[in-house]
């Protein structure tokens, strides 16, 4: 079915809520382990049916945020979905406080029972109006970012309008871009700060309540992380920051050296090539037509999937006077459909769309496909982003369709594409570190929480020079990191699902097709194991094991200072 003729209806919450109280109290009695597992399925039916109309909702709103039709359906599941998830999280207390809960481990997996005790350790009725503050200094940081107005180049422009300007091949162009955003941030300070405070002072509260110590231990449990904790982070951040760090530095200076910039600052780092970054040849169009190919070529498996999506239009791919920013892939439960929503801006993005987005979306198409329950479809998002990170190395081999058959860009795009994942993991762990910090010290001054930064910059980023930028000097970067404040420490997870990565592309180049093979079967496997599980199970170093990372970044950092010479 194609996307714009699946049939939507909003769902009745009263209902909704009235048969999950009525299916918590037969778990309750349930008499047999049957029962229980004859309720679940009940549990996926409903699930799949508000998740589907929500879904539909969502991704229609967004497609045109002028229409008041979806527009007042998304406000209504933004005030309906907290109560139904309530209400499932009454009935799965319900499940687990049954003798017969083993048997739903056995019909299902024994890390669904693993799963459902995290969700219900993690909220409460009590947090609910500290969680709806949250939600509303959260709001108050968008708004003040949404709302940026930066005078430049005699234009008013949005953040995001800078960034070209932050990319420009003029050095004095993209310093006086770095300038104009700082000055935005700086004039915003003590509202910044103060938002950030009251963060910390909430979060903290939500725990406390719920009986932990601090909003870290809770983080980890609302994150999903299942099988390692604080710790095992703490030993994966000191390992990048022992290893990765010096090889990252070594990317940099071949970048400065490329691109031929003497002294290099801060605002120098987005260049990554003496005659620009490379870009995509075609209409969006034509790039979704190459990205059928390319997934065609790949594997039965992309090819079926490739066929689904393009047959059941589920790409909208250009922007479009009311469609909102941004990009992502969402899944319709009812039709097993993964959305893959974006704004092709011209720039390389728009192949990282058609890799990374179709990565999360031929996931999502699998798991639909083996029939499996919203639980174990995902895994955490450490490992969900394994699924699409993996994908933009694998599909490496096809990539010179989107640069018109271009080799130099083509091999400049895949060096800027592995420079940039090793960079990142510093990067990366400096906002968990970060994070972990402030947290667990709530009485730091905005002052002290910066020199904290500015420290984690030494520790992970020592090359970077934030001369003539004070926003950046004075330590608070990380204002501009939109995660910190709405998405607490989800960030690891991009460094954690990198490292899989990373070790995907290395045992691509020495066989690929084994390679596939490898992430085909991690791939199926969902969210029925755990991210260590995973990674393992795919013949790989879990990062967390002291010795794991030096030998993959260094694998990669070789690749790169070859590909550079070719280059040269
Ligand atoms: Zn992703």
């Amino acid at each position: 079915m194609k996307f714009s003729e699946m049939p939507y209806t909003r769902p009745n919450v009263t209902q909704t809520v009235e048969r999950y109280r009525e299916m918590a109290q037969r778990a309750a009695a349930a008499a047999s382990g049957k029962e229980l597992v004859d309720l679940f399925r009940l549990h996926t039916q409903l699930d799949d049916g508000f998740a589907t109309a929500y879904r539909l909702a969502q991704i229609r709103h967004t497609l045109d945020t002028r229409d008041e039709f979806y527009d007042a359906e998304n406000d209504f599941f933004d005030q309906a979905s907290p109560e139904v998830g309530n209400a499932q999280l009454a009935f799965y207390r319900a499940v687990l406080a049954s003798p017969h809960k083993d048997a739903l481990a056995e019909a299902y997996a024994p890390i669904l029972l693993d799963k459902m005790e995290l969700a219900v350790s993690a909220a409460s009725d009590e947090v609910l109006e500290l969680m709806q503050q949250e939600n509303a200094l959260s709001s108050r940081y968008q708004k003040i970012k949404a709302g940026a107005q930066v005078a430049f180049d005699g234009q008013t422009l949005t953040l995001p309008g800078l960034d070209p300007y932050k990319q420009s091949l003029d050095r004095a162009v993209r310093k006086a871009a770095f300038e104009a955003e700082g000055g935005f941030y700086d004039s915003n300070r003590e509202e910044l700060d103060d938002i950030y405070s009251k963060m910390i002072e909430n979060r903290n509260a939500q725990a406390r309540k719920l009986g932990y110590d601090s909003y870290v231990d809770l983080s980890y449990k609302r994150m999903g992380r299942l099988g390692y904790g604080p710790k095992e982070v703490a030993s994966f951040r000191d390992q990048v920051a022992k290893y990765v760090t010096p090889l990252a530095h070594e990317c940099v200076k071949a970048q400065f050296a490329r691109t031929g910039v003497r002294d290099p600052k801060f605002y120098d780092a987005a260049v990554s090539f003496a005659d620009g970054n490379p870009t995509p040849v075609g209409t969006a169009d034509q790039l979704l037509g190459k990205a059928v190919q390319m997934y065609t070529e790949l594997s039965p498996e992309t090819a079926r999937f490739i066929r689904f999506m393009a047959e059941s239009e589920l790409f909208d791919l250009v922007s479009r006077p009311g469609k909102a920013t941004g990009g992502y892939c969402e899944t319709i439960p009812a039709y097993g459909a993964p959305f893959v929503f974006s704004n092709f801006n011209g720039t390389s993005g728009d192949v990282d769309v058609l890799t990374h987005e179709a990565g999360h979306a031929f996931q999502a198409w699998v798991a639909a496909g083996q029939g499996m329950c919203q639980e174990l479809a995902n895994p955490g998002m450490e490992s969900c982003e394994i699924h699409s990170m993996s994908m933009e190395f694998l599909t490496a081999p096809w990539h010179h369709l989107f640069f018109g058959g271009d080799e130099r860009a083509t091999a400049k795009y895949a060096l800027a594409h592995a420079e940039d994942a090793l960079t990142f993991l510093p990067y990366g762990c400096m906002v968990d570190e970060f994070q972990h910090i402030v947290y667990a010290q709530p009485h730091l001054t905005p002052d002290e929480r910066n020199r904290v930064w500015l420290e984690l910059e030494r520790k992970y980023r020592p090359w970077n020079d934030f001369e003539t930028l004070p926003f950046y000097s004075r330590g608070a970067g990380w204002q501009r990191q939109l995660h910190i404040y709405e998405a607490p420490f989800y960030y690891i997870d991009y460094c954690l699902a990198q490292m899989a990565a990373l070790q995907f592309f290395a045992a691509s180049l020495a066989d690929r097709d084994d390679a596939w093979q490898r992430y085909l079967a991690l791939v199926k496997k969902g969210g029925s194991d755990t991210y260590a599980g995973l990674v393992s199970a795919a013949g790989f170093a879990v990062p967390f094991e002291q010795g794991a990372i030096e030998p993959v970044a260094k694998q990669v950092a070789d690749w790169c200072a070859q590909k550079n010479r070719e280059l040269a």
